[in-house]
């Protein structure tokens, strides 16, 4: 059985001392009640703040990771961040191929290959981001895409590594814009998604594999998103950086 998950991406934003501010929001608000047994929450803020965040988690069983991480083991890679340097800060999940990475910083397929690769090496869940643009769902190929993404990265893992992985479907139109893809849409997506998990692995992979949604989810849509069979909980941008919503949709989650 599948619990559900809220994680936070916190994306570039917050400085230190209110990124410090908003976690012990959230982890007063967790120790007054703390998180029901089916529910985990994972939070990503600027990698800057990971040592703030290995602390707070230990005060409230929050999950904590980075937003991206490199492709490369170490070495001569000036300004990059190692998978093996957030083991070492204790960090449990990274985000790989967010669409605003795939956007702004170019990633390809091998590249997001790589790090995922990184990321399992030393024993960090990857997160794997996929979605269509607004002008794929309306030419109808919204589901080519998400296949395309699925077999040219992380269907290529073994069945033990892909067993480690969570992804996150995150229709670009949706991220940051308002518009939320309905129940329906999304639903529909995610059972296309765990059908395509089956048909590369196994059914008990499928039923255990979870798939996040993300795009502009908060408190007023996320009871009928997280209500959806496939939907094990949300990617939330914008709304986790509100203390209040996130909590919110935590208690959401502890509910359906
Ligand atoms: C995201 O960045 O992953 C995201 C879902 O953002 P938002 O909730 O702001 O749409």
């Amino acid at each position: 059985m599948r619990k559900k998950i809220v994680a936070g991406n916190w994306k570039m934003n917050l400085s230190f001392t209110e990124a410090e501010d908003l976690l012990y929001e959230i982890v007063d608000q967790l120790a007054n009640k703390p998180v029901e047994d089916n529910v985990d929450i994972i939070i990503f803020p600027p990698a800057l703040y990971l040592e703030l965040a290995s602390d707070a988690a230990l005060d409230a069983n929050i999950y904590y990771g980075a937003q991206n991480c490199s492709e490369y083991d170490n070495g001569a890679y000036t300004g990059e961040i190692s998978a093996q340097m957030l083991n070492s800060m204790d960090a449990t999940h990274v985000l790989v191929g967010h669409s605003e990475r795939r956007k702004y910083f170019n990633e390809s397929n091998q590249s997001l290959y790589n790090k995922i690769d990184q990321a399992l090496s030393y024993n960090i869940v990857p997160v794997y981001c996929i979605g269509e643009q607004l002008e794929d769902r309306e030419l109808n190929r919204h589901f080519d895409v998400i296949k395309e993404q699925l077999s040219e990265v992380v269907f290529k893992l073994s069945e033990e590594e892909f067993s480690n992985i969570i992804i996150a479907y995150e229709p670009v139109w949706a991220i940051g814009t308002g518009k939320t893809a309905s129940p329906e849409q999304a639903q529909e997506m995610h059972e296309y998604i765990r059908n395509l998990i089956e048909k590369n692995y196994t059914k008990d992979i499928a039923d255990k594999t979870y798939i996040l949604y993300g795009g502009s989810c908060k408190p007023s849509n996320a009871k009928e998103l997280f209500s959806c069979k496939d939907v094990d909980g949300g990617l939330i941008g914008g709304a986790s950086l509100k203390y209040s919503d996130f909590i919110e949709l935590i208690r959401i989650a502890e509910t359906v």
